[in-house]
């Protein structure tokens, strides 16, 4: 194995985890970080059963995993539930990585945009006034919200792994990218848009996007 590839990083899987099965047998990683967008009919380590003893699997959760009831709990409960990096840096394979689920939306924080809600407690709050035992949808759910974002340039980290793009993408956000500067961060992961590209953004932070059910190692060279 080498340096480079003891980390590596799968794009929106939908369904079809075989390339990185694939993958995982041919260069035997030492950690696997997946972007999210798994589309988990059966729990997800049904999924990876070939590959569960040859390496550490990591995630975060993309909007279709928030899509149904099923598909959450097949993430969220899944043998690999405390395998979730969102919100929190993670020393992985020697490197601090540090993770961000979900995306934005209009009714809770679209950046540039203020923030509707300044936290999940100030949303509820405000709907439980009407309606007692309010809970948050998975709609809601799936919502970067402002305040645990801005928490999170407290900490310091190598990667961030997020499902969103950074603004180095046409449908990216400069906010992601923001948040990696000011945490350290030297490389930015994600997914979403199914598109396989490396570029550099300010602070000379290297961006990969990996496209669905793409791999990458930690140059973000695609190895599938
Ligand atoms: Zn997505």
């Amino acid at each position: 194995m080498t340096q480079h590839k003891r980390i590596l990083f799968a794009g929106d899987p939908h369904g079809n985890f075989r390339p990185l099965v694939t993958a995982v047998l041919k260069y035997k990683p030492e950690a696997v970080v997946l972007l999210g967008d798994y589309d988990l009919e059966f729990p997800l380590e049904s999924y990876l059963k070939e590959i569960e003893n040859l390496t550490e699997v990591w995630w975060i959760a993309g909007n279709h995993d928030f899509e149904t009831p099923v598909k959450y709990h097949n993430l969220f409960n899944s043998a690999f539930s405390h395998r979730d990096l969102h919100l929190k840096v993670t020393e992985i394979a020697g490197l601090k990585i540090v993770g961000l689920s979900g995306v934005f939306l209009g009714r809770v924080w679209y950046p540039p945009q203020q923030p509707k809600w300044l936290g999940k407690q100030h949303y509820l709050l405000n709907q439980s006034a009407n309606i007692p035992h309010f809970e948050l949808s998975l709609k809601y759910k799936s919502a970067i919200w402002h305040d645990e974002f801005e928490a999170l340039k407290d900490l310091k980290a190598d990667i961030l792994v997020s499902h969103e793009a950074p603004g180095s993408h046409r449908h990216g956000f400069r906010a992601i990218g923001e948040l990696a500067a000011v945490m350290g961060v030297k490389h930015i992961f994600h997914g979403h848009l199914h598109e396989n590209y490396s570029c550099v953004i300010k602070n000379n932070i290297k961006v990969c996007g990996v496209a669905d059910t793409a791999v990458t190692d930690l140059l973000g060279n695609k190895l599938s």
